[in-house]
């Protein structure tokens, strides 16, 4: 069903809040199979908002306005629908019961404007708010579909999931459900992933498969779409299977919130191993990725951060008699196995000051001692300081989940 958004308040054009309404609307809709083909922002102007409302009109069968159902003078949205679709408004009892209720029972007297939020059509759907006081509307006029809902974040998320969903679900029975799934991958670029996959991305249709650089890692996003879940699931298995037969060595899971420390920590909790961290690059971040892992402290059991090398002979106690990183990180990481006892011991250095200010340069050194032996690994980055260092930190993780 082709759907329009229209958002609806100066705030948004002025900057002052970001219209995260409109993106998790444009989500929830794909997911229910609704095509979204245009979203305006407009101000709380009526002759604006009429004339967007008159040109969703033409070229959509639903259009969702969100923002302007509350009390005051420059929330217009159910008047100025009102007047478009030649509906009169009418008070919802049971809404407007719950208003005067609510400043009743706090020994208020109810503003007269509040009444405004409990404004419906007769011929139209009244949606509960089931955090908030303004109702929501549905009404289809002209086989066109409207459907009000409030700005705020918390009551829109709440009426559409409650409320709204169940009703777009019956108006397009038929729709078949979008369902996505997160492969991530860290040690490759986007633009090498791409190539690798580029026939399999280039064939695809159902599921598509998108990719999304983030920072030092890439995810992509597959959808598959059926009105069989099932169905659906096994697209993206299949799907899955394809990529992972070209890139198995880059994927550490999935999910749009997983982190490679979540996997690397838990790959050590699940064998009862205890990690110690010697940080002489990040600031310490590295270690504080790790405990902040749920159930990390039981892992992550000791964390050292430096600023740079100079303190390493008052803090062990003992001279390293070496300019060069890798032969110290060797030696750090060796002694502190001993004098720590957890099973793991992992040290991070190098330096990042290399390289000019148009194009900065590091050299990361991510050293891994157990009782199997000392493991080490370089990597040069190029980019801007913090992105070298978040780059060192889900690299060592990645080290040790190897
Ligand atoms: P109220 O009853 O609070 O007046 P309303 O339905 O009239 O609600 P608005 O007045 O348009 O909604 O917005 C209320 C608040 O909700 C805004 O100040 C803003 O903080 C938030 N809000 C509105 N629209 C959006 C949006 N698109 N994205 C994120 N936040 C929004
Ligand atoms: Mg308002």
């Amino acid at each position: 069903m082709k759907t329009e958004l229209i958002v609806v308040g100066t705030e948004l054009l002025l900057g002052q809040i970001v219209n995260t309404n409109g993106a998790y609307l444009s989500k929830e809709l794909a997911d229910l199979g609704y095509e979204v083909y245009f979203e305006t922002t407009v101000g709380d102007n009526k002759k604006r908002l009429t004339d967007t409302i008159e040109l969703a009109s033409t070229r959509s069968e639903l259009v969702i306005l969100c923002g302007g159902l509350g009390p005051t003078t420059d929330d217009l949205t159910k008047e100025v629908v009102s007047e478009f679709i030649h509906e009169p408004l009418e008070y919802d009892e049971e809404s407007l019961e719950k208003i005067y209720h609510l400043f009743t029972s706090n020994d208020k007297k109810m503003p007269e404007n509040n009444k405004q939020q409990a404004l419906t059509f007769k011929k139209g759907i009244t949606l509960k708010n089931p955090t908030g006081l303004a109702c929501g509307i549905f009404i289809t006029v002209n086989d066109v579909n409207y459907l009000l809902l409030p700005g705020p974040p918390s009551e829109l998320t709440a009426m559409f999931e409650q409320v709204a969903k169940p009703l777009l679900r019956k108006l397009a029975p038929h729709h078949k459900e979008l369902i996505s799934r997160y492969l991530r991958f860290i040690d490759i670029g986007e633009s090498q992933l791409v190539t690798d996959l580029s026939d399999l991305i280039d064939a695809q249709t159902n599921p598509t498969v998108a990719p999304y650089a983030k920072s030092n890692e890439v995810m992509l996003r597959l959808t598959a779409q059926s009105s069989d879940l099932q169905i659906a699931n096994h697209l993206l298995d299949e799907m899955e299977d394809k990529i992972l037969a070209i890139e198995k060595e880059f994927f550490y899971g999935y999910g749009e919130e997983l982190t490679i420390q979540d996997v690397a920590v838990n790959q050590l909790k699940q064998k009862g191993k205890t990690l110690a961290v010697i940080d002489i690059l990040t600031d310490g971040q590295f270690f504080t990725k790790g405990i902040e892992v749920k159930g990390g402290t039981d892992v992550v059991k000791f964390g050292l951060a430096l600023e740079n090398k100079d303190m390493l002979t008052t803090v062990f106690d003992k001279t390293f008699d070496t300019n060069d990183d890798e032969v110290l990180g060797k030696e750090i990481a060796t002694y502190s196995l001993q004098k720590f006892g957890t099973d793991y011991v992992m040290v991070l250095l190098g330096d990042l000051s290399r390289g000019n200010d148009e194009l900065p340069e590091g050299t990361v050194w991510f050293v891994l001692a157990s009782e199997n032996g000392v493991v080490c690994k370089k990597r040069v980055f190029k980019r801007h300081l913090a992105y070298m260092k978040d780059g060192a930190v889900k690299h060592a993780y990645n080290f040790i989940r190897l």
